[in-house]
């Protein structure tokens, strides 16, 4: 399992279509644009062998068409009719072997971001889509805040050293939210000159890990004084519960 390697195929603004190797084998998660996919597959002289959907939003599942064309592989994803062309649907708890990376894969349903997200975790690695991204999670498209609590809480209780692999590049914003969502973190001063210096590089501040989210992604810390704090302030109430806490900042952060 140590000889994959996992590289960020940019699409679009700030999307990551996350392309997992081994050998001259190939595997792409969320590919919302077959271009730059096919591109790479074919500079790195990479086959095909299989896609993997996490959400029916068109940054993710738009190239799933065009790359079928080129090669026929499955298609792994969930139950919604909204992405057609997904040939094994995955629910909570499923589990399926990518041959070819010797790697097996847990599904978890973690909706919230749309009803029927799914995440990948296998091989110490979290494939989530737009639900936890780095210091930060996803919009409330079709999804309410218990939902999307409990389905951050299902990730949060993975191994520190999970390498979490995020659709899209929002952490420099997302930290400076989090700056205000809870001033008080010294994690979050820290993650920001690390990150700032990889923008400017032009890299990928992802992967991040679970162990990393927990001690700065406020939407994880809900239960901390500082965030309550600051989210009572927003809310203009008193807020005792989670629940309730990342509501308040999921809509705080919409206006941010
Ligand atoms: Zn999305
Ligand atoms: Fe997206």
């Amino acid at each position: 399992m140590n000889d994959i390697s996992v590289f960020p195929v940019r699409a679009f603004q700030d999307n990551y279509i996350w392309t997992l190797r081994r050998g001259g084998n190939a595997a792409v998660v969320d590919p919302g644009d077959a271009r730059p996919v096919l591109a790479y597959l074919h500079a790195e002289t990479l086959q095909l062998v299989a896609i993997l959907n996490t959400h029916h939003h068109a940054d993710h599942v738009g190239g799933n068409a065009e790359l079928l064309e080129h090669c026929k592989v499955p298609v792994y994803g969930p139950f919604d009719e909204r992405i057609p062309a997904v040939s094994r649907r995955l629910r909570e708890g499923d589990r399926f072997a990518l041959q070819e990376f010797g790697i097996e894969f847990a599904v978890f349903e973690i909706p919230g971001h749309t009803k029927s997200h799914i995440a990948f975790y296998g091989g110490g690695m979290l494939f989530c889509g737009d639900t936890l991204f780095a210091c930060g999670c996803g919009r409330l498209f079709e999804g309410t805040p218990r939902q999307m609590h409990d389905s951050l809480a299902k990730l949060a209780v993975l191994p520190d050293a999970t390498r979490v692999y995020c659709g899209h590049e929002y952490t420099l914003s997302n930290i400076r939210f989090a700056k205000a969502a809870e001033a008080g973190n010294p994690e979050l001063a820290k993650w920001e000159r690390t990150a700032s210096a990889l923008r400017a590089r032009d890299e990928p501040t992802l992967p991040s890990t679970i162990g990393r989210e927990k001690a700065a992604n406020p939407f994880l810390r809900c239960d901390q004084p500082g965030v309550i704090a600051a989210a009572s302030q927003h809310a203009g109430k008193a807020l005792t519960d989670p629940v309730s806490v990342l509501g308040a900042i999921r809509d705080w952060k919409n206006n941010f």
